[in-house]
């Protein structure tokens, strides 16, 4: 399914919108009103309506929305039906940290691959069990474990060359940690992440409140 011109908000609104749906299905409620979903996620109705007007028609007048169905057709189009496996590149503190953490699972992404330089590191095992495979192996086991997303946990001088060597192996998209921007062609869609950019935030906040 392919929407034109949604703006990124929208899609980060519809992980949020997801959780919560899937938080309420665990706790069985069946439908929700527009005006409590709104309240859950934080922003209010009219948001809700016209994030999911880009997609469709959803929900039912007068009811709200049928929390199994709206969870489906939101996974639906962030493409979250199927399973994408993940590649960490750089397991030391947050690498093996991430690995670690079962929200992966839970969300439908899967780590198959696992890589480092280090040799005290590679041919070892992580709890999970996956092996540590030296980084000159991208290619390969990417391809071979069907690995579509790289995740980069190495020192921001080696960010670069990793990106280079995922793209070379076939990745179109990479949730990069180091604190670099990193160049990648066209093809390829990065997310940059750092936690001190939402510190600054915080800060900012702080202080303009007094
Ligand atoms: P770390 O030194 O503990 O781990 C880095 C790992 O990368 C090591 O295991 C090292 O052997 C490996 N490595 C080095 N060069 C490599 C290469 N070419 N290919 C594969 N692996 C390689 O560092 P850390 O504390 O885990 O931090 C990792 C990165 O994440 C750093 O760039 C750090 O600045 C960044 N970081 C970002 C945030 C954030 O909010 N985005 C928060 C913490 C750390």
């Amino acid at each position: 399914m392919k929407f034109a011109k949604i703006p990124m908000a929208t899609i980060t609104r519809l992980s949020v919108y997801m959780r919560t749906l899937q938080d309420l299905l665990e706790d069985d409620v069946d439908v929700i009103s527009s005006e409590r979903l709104a309240r859950l996620c934080g922003v209010n109705p009219a948001q809700i309506r016209k994030d999911l007007a880009y997609f469709g028609e959803f929900g039912v007048r007068g009811v709200g929305y049928r929390v199994g169905d709206l969870l489906g057709q939101i996974k639906d189009i962030l493409g979250l039906t199927r399973r994408w496996n993940l590649a960490m590149v750089g397991l030391g503190n947050l690498g093996s940290a991430l690995v670690r953490h079962a929200n992966f699972l839970k969300h439908g992404y899967t780590f198959t691959a696992a890589f480092d330089v280090d040799p005290q590191k590679v041919g070892k095992r992580l709890p999970n069990g996956l092996l540590i495979n030296h980084v000159n192996e991208i290619e390969e086991v990417v391809k071979d474990r069907d690995v579509n997303v790289g995740i980069i946990t190495t020192p921001a001088s080696a960010a670069q060359s990793v990106a280079n060597q995922l793209v070379l192996a076939g990745i179109n998209g990479i949730l990069n940690f180091a604190p670099v921007q990193i160049q990648v062609p066209d093809c390829c869609h990065v997310e940059n992440v750092d936690f001190t950019i939402s510190l600054d935030t915080i800060a900012y906040h702080l202080s303009v409140s007094g």
